[in-house]
This record gives structure tokens, sequence and C-alpha cells, in this order.
């Protein structure tokens, strides 16, 4: 039991546990040998494990975010590859199309993904701007009534199958990607849609993540969600709440080799005796369990502030620097309990460690979280001081 979660939240974690241990396991070695895990995430939304934050009305579970963290890192400790391709399209697309979207959008393009009969994807990455978000180069340009939109994609992932995605690009190159940014749903059967390649990766095996050309693609004015130029601000409340879920995924890869570790240290005898009785091996244990603890109570805090409505852009990049590296850390670590079977493809070790690997690149690299920690935390100095003068003032 955990002291921070509800009866309700212990209760969806259970479910999710269940579900992975009797449905993904079985079908990870599929997964990871390239069949894309369509089926599995239709299940998990007959299993009502799809929307856990979105309110019922849209379709959701109205349980909140700590459930979606709860749920991302119970479906990646089974498959960091299966829970990569439903985060990709029941968070990073759903959730700016919950908080943004009109009703029409979000029963034509929300629900059907939220039920898993339909898949989605987050289109924000080109080949010109990665981190630099705002220098994005693809471009939506009014006509008439209807918009079209030119411009290249990549690493997107779900990118090859999915059936629309959530796509950012300029309206109005004047006022450049913070205030000239919008956000447009493009069903990937469009006309001018081309999917140019999957790419072949070194980790998340099983998931697709392709590189997308848009080619002169019309798009009706209805597919444009929020505002016109207010995509800068919806992509930073997306990112925001992706942080602490692929968070968590990283901790489902860590948990996995943490355990993997905890076992074979046991059993495995060398010198007459069970290696976890050398002090090297049982020491790396502690230091495994120490992160992993860490890594749940700051991924459990984001979570908790986003569904009391508080601002985590500080706190959920604390959260993901340190769980993503610190999964990084353990599954290493995992592999160097194994020994030489932990560098064979025998156990599935060598698969966390190419696995936990990921998330320091996707959703922003350590650097960038490092760059936003430290400018809110020279945010929150400035403001301080500013209160203190304003007291002696008066
Ligand atoms: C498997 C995979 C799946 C992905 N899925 C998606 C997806 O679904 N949708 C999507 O839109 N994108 C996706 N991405 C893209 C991902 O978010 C970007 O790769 C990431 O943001 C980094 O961008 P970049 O690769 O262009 O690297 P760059 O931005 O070119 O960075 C290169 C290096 O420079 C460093 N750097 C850059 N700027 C700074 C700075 N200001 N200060 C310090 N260091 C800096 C970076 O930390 C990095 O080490 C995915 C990527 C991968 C690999």
């Amino acid at each position: 039991m955990s002291l921070f979660l509800s009866k309700d939240e212990e209760a969806f974690k259970t479910k999710a546990r269940n579900f992975a241990e009797d449905h993904v396991i079985p079908q990870a070695n599929e997964v990871e040998a390239g069949k894309y895990p369509r089926e599995l995430i239709r299940d998990m939304g007959r299993e009502n494990l799809l929307g856990a934050p979105f309110s019922k009305s849209d379709g959701g579970q109205g349980l909140g975010w700590v459930s979606e963290v709860i749920v991302a890192e119970e479906i990646s400790a089974a498959n960091a590859a299966t829970e990569m391709s439903r985060a990709a399209s029941t968070t990073l697309y759903a959730a700016p199309l919950a908080y943004f979207g009109n009703n029409q959008q979000k029963k034509d393009f929300l629900r059907p993904v939220l039920t898993g009969e339909s898949i989605g994807a987050l289109a924000l990455t080109e080949p010109l701007a990665g981190s630099d978000a705002a220098g994005i180069r693809t471009t939506v340009a009014q006509r008439g009534d209807s918009y079209v939109l030119n411009g290249e994609k990549r690493f997107i992932t779900n990118g090859g199958l999915a059936d629309q995605y959530f796509l950012f690009a300029i309206t109005d190159r004047k006022k450049g990607g913070r205030r000239g940014m919008s956000a447009f749903l493009v069903p990937r059967e469009s006309s001018g849609v081309k999917v140019v390649k999957a790419y072949s990766l070194l980790g998340m095996r099983g998931a697709n993540v392709a590189h997308i050309r848009f080619r002169n693609v019309k798009l009706p004015p209805e597919n444009l969600v929020g505002r016109k130029n207010q995509g800068f601000d919806i992509l930073l409340d997306e990112l925001d709440r992706e942080r602490p879920v692929v968070s968590a995924e990283m901790l489902g890869i860590a948990r996995a080799a943490y355990e993997a570790a905890l076992e074979y240290s046991n059993k495995r005898e060398q010198f007459g005796r069970p290696i976890r009785e050398f002090q090297a091996i049982s020491f790396r244990i502690a230091d495994m369990a120490v992160k992993l603890e860490a890594s749940r109570l700051l991924i459990l805090n984001s979570g908790r502030l986003l569904d009391m409505g508080r601002s985590i852009r500080k706190a959920g990049a604390i959260a993901k620097v340190y769980a993503t590296e610190a999964s990084f850390e353990v599954a290493n670590s995992a592999l160097q309990v194994h020994g030489g079977i932990g560098y064979t493809r025998d156990t599935p070790v060598e698969r966390y460690f190419r696995d936990a690997r990921f998330m320091m690149i996707g959703g922003g690299t350590s650097d960038i979280m490092r760059h936003i920690i430290q400018r809110e935390a020279y945010r929150d100095l400035e403001s301080r001081s500013k209160a203190r003068k304003q007291v002696m003032i008066r």
C-alpha cells in the first residue's frame, strides 16, 4: 500500500498490473520482433485502461493524472514499446485535444482513441527543429475557407500507422513560433500525406517511429484546434502533461530491471555463495532501490500537482530528468549484476538497458530539462525578492 494513493488509485493499479502480466508480457517478444501492439491497445480500451485523466463526458475514466502515471509504469514494466505506443496515442495526442478541442472534435477524434479503436500521434519534431520547438518550419496557409499544410515531421511515434496526427505548424511567419504557431488535426489518409520511412531504433523496437512528409494537404477549417496562433501555449501545456507519464514509463523499465537483478543475485552462486553476499552486488541493489523510490515519489508529486490544477513546469522537469537518468543507471546496474548472461538476449535485461536510454532524449532532452529547472529556479528567486521589496515598501 502507498500512502500517496487513494483506494480508487490502488484498485486501478491492481487492474493495470493484472492486465500487464496477463496480456502484455505474453506478447512482449512478438512486439519486440516488430509487431505493432494495435490489438493490445484495443484490449486496454475495453478494460478502461485508456483515458484515465480525461472526463467521463469526453470518453475518459475521470480518474486523474496520478492514474495515468500508474498505468504507464505498469504497462512499461511489462513491455516499454507497447506502453510508448499507447501513450503516444492516449496521452501525447489525446491531452491537447481533451483540453483545447471543441465538443465536435472530441466526439470525432478523441473518443475513438480512448476506446482504442483509433490511433493518434503527436507531430511536432522536424528535421531542422527538435529542442528548439518554436523553430518549426512546417506551415499551414489559409486558402479561402480551408487550410493548406506543407512541411516535414520526423521521429513521430505511431507516425506510420496513426489514423490522425495532432500537428503543430506555423500559421503566421512574421509572428514566429511562439506567437504564430497553431495546432491542427490531420488524418493520415489525407491526400498529400506520405510516410517516408519508419526508423530502426536502438530500443523500443516494437514502436513505430516515422518520418512524414506533407505536400499541399488540404484541411477543413474545423480541423484547427483552439484559436489560430494559440499553438505554442497548447504545446507547452501538452509537454507539461506528457512529462510525468513518460517518466513513469522509464520507472516501469527500471522496476523490471531491479526485480530481475534482485532475483538473479539471490540465486546465482560464485565462490560457493549467492552473489548477493558480496557487498559490491548488494549495495548496487540498495542504490537501485533508492533510485526507484525517489523516482516514484517525484513522478507521483507531479501527477498529484496536475490533478490539483497547479503548474508543474519545474516539478515535471525535475521528475523527468531524475527518473529518466535513474532508469538508465538502474538498467545498467541490473545488466552488471547479471554478468555475461545480461549481455545476451537470453534475458530481457539487455532490452531494459536499450529501452531506458530513450527518454533522456524524447519529450525534451535532459539538457533541456535542466534548462527549464534553472530558469524556473531563478524566476522563483526573482519573485521572492520582488515580494520582499513590496513588504519593505509597505
Ligand atoms: C524514438 C523517438 C520517438 C520520438 N517521438 C516523438 C513524437 O512522437 N513526436 C514528436 O514530435 N517528436 C518525437 N521525438 C522527437 C524528440 O522529442 C526529439 O528527438 C528531442 O526533442 C530532441 O530533438 P533532436 O533530436 O532534434 O535533438 P537536438 O535538439 O538537435 O539536440 C541535439 C543535442 O543538443 C542538445 N541541445 C539542444 N539545444 C540545447 C540547449 N539549448 N541547451 C543545451 N543543450 C541543447 C540536446 O540536449 C542534444 O543533446 C521522438 C524521438 C525519438 C528518438
